[in-house]
């Protein structure tokens, strides 16, 4: 994939992780294409973003589960103010709040791929879409979501 086809212009900064050690195996998933979320090991509740421990019982034993790549909208905002220099003349956006019936209903923010002027309905279906980033150092890979067909 070109640089052209990537959903937000180039220019914008590579995700930084703010503990690695935590972080890592979700991207290390969507490198390979796999959504993956912690569930906890001692009482099978899902939870996103990544902690060290279980909100519900506290447990440590927290375990990157591979998920299926589905959710549907929970909530979303057209976004209009360029928060970043390079976004300037690309916006507007649309930022999502996409619920994963199959992991506990946990919420995770993503963009939505297509028009970005398209009415958007709260509970469509979505999948997840792998944006690879191979040229950057290192190379990530971003998870954005588009609207599922049929
Ligand atoms: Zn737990």
């Amino acid at each position: 994939m070109t640089d052209a086809a990537h959903y937000l212009p180039e220019g914008l900064p590579a995700p930084a992780l703010a503990e690695p050690e935590l972080e890592a195996p979700y991207w290390e998933g969507a490198r390979e294409e796999r959504l993956l979320v912690q569930r906890c090991g001692a009482c099978a509740t899902w939870q996103w973003g990544p902690e060290w421990i279980c909100h519900k019982c506290l447990s440590s034993d927290m375990r990157w589960t591979e998920v299926a790549p589905r959710g549907r909208i929970y909530s979303y905002e057209r976004v209009w103010h360029p928060a970043h220099p390079v976004l300037k003349g690309h916006t507007p956006f649309l930022a999502v709040l996409v619920e994963l019936p199959e992991a506990g209903n946990v919420r995770m923010i993503g963009n939505l791929l297509g028009d970005p002027l398209q009415d958007v309905q709260i509970g469509s279906e979505v999948v997840a879409d792998y944006e690879h980033h191979n040229d950057a150092t290192p190379p990530y890979t971003l998870v954005h979501w588009r609207i599922a067909q049929g």
